[in-house]
């Protein structure tokens, strides 16, 4: 069974518009102003958001427009992988660094950018369990860090017969490489064990934030994730080396005092 956060198939009739479900008057104003939100509260059957915008536990997150996003060759098990392009060329480092090192191996992923209609998809499935229960491992519609088109699924399964997919992923070695290197490579663990916002332990989901403050693109994305990582911090975490205020050079020691005439042995 694949992990939890990973979508299905689209169904043969497509995910229903979300505006189509909103009856309510005024809800285009709400879509316009709110999508992500509005959308959420479209199939969320009654959860609402939060005074910091959070939605069933999860924090808010806009599309990205597809046209803008690059694919990763080779990368994308199902379906080509696309996101953005600085998280591109660290996706294509780090792969390329796995393959080359016996212990990481061919690394593959299953999900990169999803559009806000295929988060939809696949959190307001019909038939599905409660919001809030969908909401432990699938985040509402507007609130994927895979919308923003910095995240990525890597494919990293267990054996079909694994009682605990999220142990048995994280101690395979593909999983044990992704958790030594990905940081290298500007990319950190949303979804740690035992993270505040409690969202299920997501072994296989790492969302790019440059390697340094100062990378391409890495002060955007870390604008985007800012609530997340200041409220919620990942692990493993691209952490930021302490900020040197001033750097003072002591000051040399006095010179040895001359020496005294009456000191003078004859
Ligand atoms: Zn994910």
């Amino acid at each position: 069974m694949p992990p939890p956060c990973h979508p299905q198939p689209p169904r043969a009739s497509g995910a229903a518009p979300v505006a189509r479900r909103v009856a309510l008057p005024g809800a285009a104003l709400i879509l316009a102003v709110l999508p992500g939100a509005a959308l959420a509260q479209a199939c969320a059957t009654g959860a609402g958001i939060a005074a910091d915008g959070r939605v069933l536990g999860h924090l808010p997150y806009g599309d990205i427009d597809a046209a803008t996003l690059v694919e990763v060759p080779g990368f994308g098990l199902r379906a080509p992988c696309r996101v953005r392009a600085e998280v591109a060329a660290d996706l294509a480092r780090l792969v390329a660094a796995a393959a080359a090192d016996p212990a990481g191996g061919t690394l593959r992923g299953v999900s990169c950018h999803r559009s806000m209609a295929r988060q939809s998809g696949v959190f307001c499935r019909e038939g599905a369990t409660e919001a809030a229960d969908r909401a432990i491992s699938v985040a509402p519609p507007g609130h994927s860090e895979h919308t923003s088109g910095y995240a990525v699924d890597f494919a990293v399964r267990p054996s079909p017969n694994c009682p605990d997919v999220e142990a048995c992923m994280a101690i395979l070695p593909a999983a044990r490489w992704l958790r030594a290197n990905a940081p290298r490579y500007g990319f950190e663990l949303s979804f740690p064990p035992g993270n505040g916002q409690g969202v299920k332990w997501e072994p296989w989901h790492w969302r790019w934030v440059g390697t340094r403050a100062d990378a391409p693109g890495a002060a955007a994305a870390r604008f985007v994730f800012a609530a997340a990582r200041r409220r919620f911090p990942a692990d493993p975490a691209i952490v930021a080396p302490p900020r040197v205020v001033a750097t003072i050079t002591p000051p040399a020691p006095p010179p040895p005092p001359p020496p005294s005439p009456g000191n003078h042995r004859r």
